[in-house]
């Protein structure tokens, strides 16, 4: 007689999972006295990659206007989305010359709407520039590659333990039927041992399988702007499958980033310092304290501020 192993479901995996991870009922609260009640997958990232800098914006709330890279990519998502939408409602996606309208009314609502730390270098002018190129870049390389549309920033969101009070939260750029898709403008390639890696990736695909949709795999669309270290536009996707050891991966990352910000809080108080960054570098990552990547170099102790 033959005995067929019966194998538990993404779903009873991950139930099973948080049972045994000891996950903390509750996330703290901020210096404002408002709880925190979801990590995402770049909240995550920041805790795992420092510490300190996860406290001084979560906690402290410490926040200062977003580097004009956040406002470039915000703008062509919003024509990219128009495009999206379109596609999921059946229709084919408006030709480029209207896309190029939409992306500058983006660029322009988004100037009146927020505010951004621009410098002579990274003016509102360079990125109407580079978000016009990157607006192309996806229409020739992105929507053709789209296939069965269902879903567009649709709000991801799950608990690890059924009685935890804060959940795992996110915004998927795209959902297919069968893949879920990432944009992403950048001054380089990710290199598909960071994107093997990345917590985004795990933590969709996780969602997916979770909810019994499951997605067989996550792409970034990585749009490459000219910069110091290119001359030309180009576009780079990564490809990251499924398979189980992500979901119990991702679970266990969230918890133990759930833990450690808890530790953290009681032992050291939410005034801090917590932990600054390590100086391991791996996989490409880029040096976490410099005035490009922290907003908080200049008044920290492992920065400029002494
Ligand atoms: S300068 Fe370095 S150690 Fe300090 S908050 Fe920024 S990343 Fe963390």
């Amino acid at each position: 007689m033959t005995t067929t192993a019966v194998q538990a479901s993404p779903s009873e995996t991950a139930r099973a999972l948080g049972r045994r991870l000891q996950v903390p009922l509750r996330l703290p609260a901020a210096l404002n006295g408002k709880v925190i009640t979801n990590l995402s997958p770049s909240s995550a990232a920041r805790f795992l990659a420092c510490p300190e800098e996860w406290r001084r914006y979560y906690i402290a709330r410490d926040r200062l206007p977003a580097a004009p890279v956040m406002f470039l990519g915000k703008t062509v998502d919003q024509a990219a989305n128009h495009c999206f939408e379109l596609m999921i409602a059946g229709r084919p996606h408006p030709p480029l010359s209207d896309l190029l309208d939409r992306y500058r009314q983006a660029h322009t609502d988004l100037l009146e709407e927020e505010e951004y730390a621009f410098t002579a270098q990274e003016s509102p002018e360079r990125m109407l520039e580079l978000g016009a190129g990157a607006v192309r870049v996806v229409y020739e390389h992105v929507l053709p590659d789209i296939h069965e549309p269902i879903a567009c920033q649709r709000t991801v969101e799950f608990r690890i333990t059924r009685n935890a009070e804060w959940t795992v939260r996110g915004y998927l750029d795209l959902e297919e039927r069968t893949r879920v898709r990432d944009l992403k403008i950048k001054g380089s390639p990710i290199g598909q041992p960071t994107a093997n890696h990345d917590l985004q990736a795990d933590t969709y695909l996780t969602e997916r399988a979770i909810v019994g949709r499951p997605a067989s795999e996550f792409i970034f669309d990585c749009v490459l702007k000219p910069g110091s270290r290119r001359k030309q536009y180009g576009y780079e996707q990564n490809r990251v499958r499924y398979a189980d050891y992500r979901l119990r991966r991702t679970l266990v990352d969230y918890a133990s980033v759930a833990r450690g910000i808890c530790d953290l809080h009681a032992t050291r108080g939410p005034e801090g310092p917590w932990p600054f960054a390590s100086r391991g570098l791996k996989f490409g990552q880029t040096p976490k304290c410099s005035s490009r990547y922290c907003d908080f170099y200049a008044s920290c102790p492992r920065g400029a501020a002494f």
